[in-house]
């Protein structure tokens, strides 16, 4: 198959939708692959690291959609992209159509096959296409945490470890679920004193037996959460309701018990956010302060670790890109159920169940 590989043209995306060593697998497998001139020029893969595995270099967007049969990217498609679709093509990214309803009427109307990386699911459950971006934002939301906990940045001027002779900062995980998880392993690496809070209590029994000792788990009661945030130096927003806003566990009122200078980061916040007071964010300008707590709710962590985010979006979506490339769509989604989960355009038509429900259109 010809697949294209176009620059993200979305304000501050500099990720890319396959790697060089993707595309060298991709090509391995007897497929051509064309990338758009400096696709991957923001995280520093030069075109010629694109050439070196077999890629062809093409010199704009309207090349490579007019080559490829397959286009693989990161953010959803742009308007100016939408136009160049055509029915021959499979589209292969993030769309996020629930809340778009005009890229969803551009795609249908496109005729193009479209199969969104969010709802791809897995055996035994979750959707691996957005398990490595929670797993990115988990292990950031620590590292933020720190470095805004430091006086220069506002902060309350604690050492998330502590030193020998002074206690560890109190770091308050809120959803134990995929980017849960991987906030605690960064902050217990960094010897903070952390506890995970749940509603779920089989997921709190297996946080307890992965971590033992270093960590403490406790139900996330209305009580239980209010004593954390209160203590707490760093609480991180990391619920998830499939398919729901984010509940405001952590209310204004919660809010003014806080210690001046202590740090919220509301990982939660593209679903609205899990603090009374989060709005979202940007990179240009990650933070504000209410009641005198920082809050860091930047919707779209990955993004400030793009070559890391890219290099972990590609080793969840190749296993699924060389399957369409070798069977087709049509062929690949008969054979694996969960990559035909991914389906949510073709023929002009929606059709996921979940996405056409939240645009009321027909399925
Ligand atoms: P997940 O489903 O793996 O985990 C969510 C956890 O929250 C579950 O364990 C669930 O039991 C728990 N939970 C639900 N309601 C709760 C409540 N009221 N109190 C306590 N716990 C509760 O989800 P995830 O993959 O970790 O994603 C979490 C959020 O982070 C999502 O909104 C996701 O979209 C978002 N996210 C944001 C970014 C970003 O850049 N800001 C990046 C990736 C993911």
């Amino acid at each position: 198959m010809k697949i294209g590989v176009p620059k993200e043209i979305k304000n501050h995306e500099y990720r890319v939708g396959l790697t060089p060593p993707s595309v060298a697998e991709l090509v391995s497998a007897g497929h051509e692959v064309v990338v758009e001139a400096q696709a991957g020029a923001g995280i520093d893969f030069e075109d010629a690291d694109y050439e070196a595995v077999g890629a062809t270099i093409l010199p704009d967007a309207k090349s490579v959609f007019a080559a490829a049969e397959m286009i693989v990217k990161v953010k959803e498609p742009q308007a100016v992209e939408i136009a160049m679709l055509e029915p021959r093509h499979l589209l292969f990214t993030y769309l996020h159509l629930a809340a778009d309803k005009p890229q969803a009427e551009g795609l249908m109307k496109s005729g193009a096959t479209c199969i969104a990386y969010e709802t791809v699911t897995a055996q035994g459950g979750g959707l691996p296409l957005l398990k490595p971006m929670s797993e990115v934002a988990g292990r950031m939301s620590v590292q933020v945490g720190a470095h805004y906990l430091e006086k220069e940045q506002g902060g309350r001027g604690i050492l998330l470890g502590g030193v020998p002779g002074v206690a560890p900062a109190k770091v308050a995980i809120l959803g134990g679920g995929v980017s849960g998880i991987n906030a605690a392993q960064m902050a217990v690496g960094m010897r903070a004193d952390v506890t995970i809070y749940d509603l779920n209590m089989a997921r709190l029994a297996e946080l307890d037996m992965f971590f033992s000792s270093q960590i403490k788990t406790a139900y996330a009661s209305k009580a239980a959460i209010a004593a954390a945030v209160k203590n707490a130096h760093l609480v991180i927003g990391a619920v998830l309701v499939p398919g729901a806003a984010a509940p405001k566990l952590v209310t204004r009122e919660m809010l003014k018990t806080m210690k001046r200078g202590s740090v919220l980061v509301d990982i939660a916040i593209d679903q609205g956010g899990c603090f009374e007071t989060s709005h979202a964010t940007t990179h240009e300008d990650p933070v504000f302060k209410v009641d005198g707590v920082i809050h860091y709710c930047v919707a779209n962590m990955p993004g400030a670790v793009a070559r890391t985010s890219a290099f972990a979006l590609n080793n969840a979506t190749l296993p699924f890109a060389l399957k369409l490339a070798n069977l087709g769509a049509e062929a690949a989604m008969a054979a694996d159920p969960h990559l035909a989960a991914g389906l949510n355009v073709s023929q002009g038509k929606i059709r996921h169940q979940a996405v056409a429900e939240a645009l009321d259109l027909t399925f």
